[in-house]
Parts: structure tokens; sequence; C-alpha cells
């Protein structure tokens, strides 16, 4: 795949076709505030990043991705002190929590994947230099950002000049409205959390910290920057601003927004109290495949309503998309791996590769389903679609060919257990298929193997 990936930048307003080496291209997300289950809103802007972090690397792209984890917060302090654990105590155990919930999503694992308090002395060199620049001042012992040093400040979400004279919170040691913090002096309410600074003891801002490690991991100028919409403003603006003015270089190329997921027509989230975490999904007898496959159904920069009824439909697709892929696997089942070829699928991953476009990607696919309902594959030609159809598999992240045993009853998460109890047994490997079986016990599955195959029954 030599065709090239064009995005939507916030920046510019427009679509560009990325202009970058392939090899190292560098995608920043912001990462999760870990004080709680992430809810499903959420992991709309993770499955978006990660779809495109899929295509990239379909695409041909090696990308080295970070996303951060924001383990300092007044929501991850106050998480700490009401749980009576440490800081990080409290922060890892959501994080772990967190990259369960990644994995049963099937979202890739960051190149790299840093956390705030693990690097408060990058943080702070960010501060000290804008501070000699100019651009920030110290009040009792807290860091600002001079929003007015900045000419620009504003091109990313184009805010206005109301906007920017509310500002965030009135703060009466701050020069003017729209200015921020960069580090916030200790305060009782902080209790054991405090770290060493030349303006005392305090902790960094939030926007800090993503501009600093960003820039340690990725450097200036590196190409895509992502979050969802409500981060384009101040977060991202301000991390612009900050970088800009600390290293006289542009942080990333462009800036990559996904929309938000709605319920009723508001955001979903925690501070309205509309949410639904993946465990409320599961619960509602949903599992994560089908909510990875209703939430990148939408186009990403269209608000995207969830519903029972998303999940509904997304279930039903994901299992016409799994029996046509479990078709081609039964009529081709002994033939070898095929070589490479394109076939009618190349529109879609030209949808894939116009600004994601899932929408038209997945319409194709449909259009492709009823026109081939009635043909008979021949070996061959079941084979070329089979490898067409993993492909997608691998981009999509979400199942395209039917497990075997698959009934809408077993949950695709024990589907995969029994699918790697059996490969393990084919290699011998029986310690490894009793810790499987065992496993599938304690979810309260039991399977019997059989000449062939095995068997799943709930117990
Ligand atoms: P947080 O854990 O609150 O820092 O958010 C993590 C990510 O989820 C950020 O990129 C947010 O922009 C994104 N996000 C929060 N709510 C929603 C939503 N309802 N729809 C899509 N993305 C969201
Ligand atoms: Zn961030």
């Amino acid at each position: 795949m030599t065709k090239r990936i064009q995005l939507y930048n916030t920046l510019t307003r427009s679509s560009e076709f990325l202009d970058f080496q392939r090899s190292g291209i560098g995608v920043y997300c912001c990462g999760p505030t870990v004080y709680n289950f992430a809810h499903v809103g959420n992991f709309r802007t993770f499955t978006v990043v990660d779809l495109l972090y899929r295509v990239l690397r379909c695409g041909g792209y090696e990308p080295k991705f970070v996303r951060n984890i924001t383990d300092i917060d007044d929501k991850t302090i106050s998480g700490a002190q009401k749980s009576g654990e440490t800081l990080l105590v409290h922060t890892e155990r959501w994080t772990k929590i967190f990259h369960d919930d990644c994995r049963a999503m099937n979202l890739a694992v960051p190149t790299i994947e840093p956390r705030a308090a693990a690097h408060i002395d990058e943080q702070i060199a960010l501060i000290v230099k804008l501070l000699e620049r100019g651009a920030a001042y110290v009040r009792n012992g807290s860091v600002y950002f001079r929003v007015a040093a900045c000419k620009d400040y504003g091109k990313l979400s184009r805010v206005g000049e109301r906007e920017l004279l509310v500002g965030d919170g009135n703060d009466p040691e701050k020069e003017a409205a729209g200015d921020f913090v960069l580090w916030k002096a200790w305060k009782e309410s902080d209790g054991a959390v405090a770290y060493a600074s030349p303006w005392g003891k305090g902790r960094p801002g939030w926007h800090i910290e993503c501009s600093a490690m960003a820039l340690k991991y990725l450097g200036t100028n590196f190409a895509i920057h992502a979050g969802g919409i409500d981060l384009c403003f101040p977060h991202h603006e301000n991390e612009i601003a900050q970088t800009e003015m600390a290293t006289g270089e542009s942080l990333a190329k462009l800036w990559f927004h996904v929309a938000h997921l709605r319920i009723g027509g508001e955001k979903m989230s925690k501070s309205l109290g509309n949410l639904y975490t993946l465990n409320d999904i599961r619960t509602m007898g949903y599992d994560p495949p089908t909510l990875r496959y209703a939430l990148l159904s939408g186009h990403y920069r269209q608000p995207l309503n969830f519903s029972t009824e998303s999940l509904r439909s997304a279930r039903s697709a994901l299992g016409r998309l799994g029996q046509h892929g479990a078709r081609l696997r039964n009529i081709c089942a002994q033939l070898p791996p095929p070589a490479e070829k394109f076939t009618i699928f190349e529109a879609v991953w030209d949808a894939l590769l116009d600004d994601l476009h899932v929408p038209k990607a997945l319409g194709l696919l449909f259009t492709h389903l009823q026109n081939v309902a009635e043909k008979n594959f021949t070996a061959t030609e079941a084979r070329e679609e089979l490898a067409e159809w993993l492909r997608f598999e691998e981009v999509f992240g979400f199942p395209m060919v039917q497990k075997e045993n698959y009934s809408a009853d077993i949950p695709e998460e024990i589907l995969c257990i029994a699918e790697e109890r059996k490969k393990a047994r084919n290699a011998k490997d029986f310690t490894r298929a009793d810790v499987l079986r065992k496993e599938l016990l304690d979810r309260g599955w039991q399977v019997k193997d059989n000449a062939d195959s095995y068997d799943l029954t709930a117990v």
C-alpha cells in the first residue's frame, strides 16, 4: 500500500495529505484521567484513534504512538484521599482497570504510555523556559502562562476574546482571565501530593503534562495530535501556546479531533452522570466487539448517538460480516494462504484513507455482501476474498470471520479463549490448554472436546 492518507486538520480546517516519512511517524493522543472507570464516550475517542493507528500501520506507515495517563489532577487526588490510598496506588489500580477494558476493546497497546507523575522534571524544565522567555509569571508559589505574550493564541480553536475573558475560573492571582496555570502551589487539600520545584512545593497543571511528554517522546513538529473535540479548547490550544513559546517550533502538524458520543442529545460525561461503562454494556448483554463496531460505525467527525438500538444493529451487522467470513473460510479450508491481491476492496481502503470514512467503507462491504449472496465461490476465489476479509479484521479491530461454534449467545471473549485453547491443544501445550479450560469454567463455560473441534456449554 503506497497510497497516502488524507485527514481533516482542525488547525487549518481542511483535509490534508499526511506528508511525512512513513517510518516513526509520531502520533500523540491525550489519554484517560485515571480515578474511575472510563465510559463508552471516552472509548469512542480511544477506539477511533486506534482505528487511525491501525489504518496507518496497514497503510505502510510505522507509527510511534504515545498515549499518556493523566494521574495528577484534582479528581485523582481526591479519589486517592477518599479511598485511603496513595496517589500512586490509586492511579495504578485504575490504570490497570483501564488496560483491561482496552484489551477487551482490542485497542492496540501504545508504543509508549507515559504518566504525568513520572515526568515532573520535564514539566518543570518547560515551565523554566517559559519564565525565561517572559511567557509565564510566578505568583505566590504558582506559575501562570501569560496568554498576552503569545501573539497567535487561539489559532486552533479560533477562540474569541469573549471566551478568553471568561477563562477557567477567577483566580485573583492571574494577570488576565485567559491566563492558565502551569504550576499549582501546594494547598492543604493536596495532602501528601507535593513535588519540589524552584517555586516551592506543588504540582504541575494539566496542560503542561501533555506538552512535556509529547516533546520528550516525539519531539517538535510531529505528525498527529489527537483527542476528543472537548479538548480543542482550552487544553490543546494551551499545549500549542506553551510549546511554541518554549521551543519556537510547532508541536504537531495535524490536529485530529473526535466528535462526542451523545446520549439523548447530550454529551456522555462523568459530570452529567449519563454514562455507561464497559461492564454496563456487558450487563446489557452485548460484548466489547459489538460496542467497538457501534463506536466506529459513524463518521468520527459527526456526533454519534448511543442507544440500545445502536448496539442491536451493530450486533446484527457484525453477524452478517462474520457469517460471510465463515462461509469463505469453510470453502477454502484446505488451501494454503494466498498471495496478496487486491480486488473490489481497494475502494474500501480508499474510503478509509479518505479521512477514515468508515460509513462509506462499511457501506461498500455490505453492498458487496448483497452482490455475492448467490455466488458460488471457487476455493481460489474464496481464499483471495478471505485474505481481504482478514485484512479488514486487522484494520477495524472487530471480528470479520465468525469463530467456529459461534452463537450469538456466546460472548466473543469466551470464544477467543476457547480458540486460544484449541490452538494450545493443537500445539500439544496441554498445560496451557488446562489453564484456559479453567479460565472458561471460572467464567461460567464448560468446554468439551470432540474429534476435531469443541463444544461450549454454559454452566
Ligand atoms: P478524560 O478521561 O476525561 O480525560 O477523557 C479521555 C478522552 O475521552 C479525551 O480525549 C476526551 O476528549 C474524550 N471524551 C470524553 N467524553 C467523550 C464523549 N462523550 N465522546 C467522545 N469522547 C469523549
Ligand atoms: Zn492532553
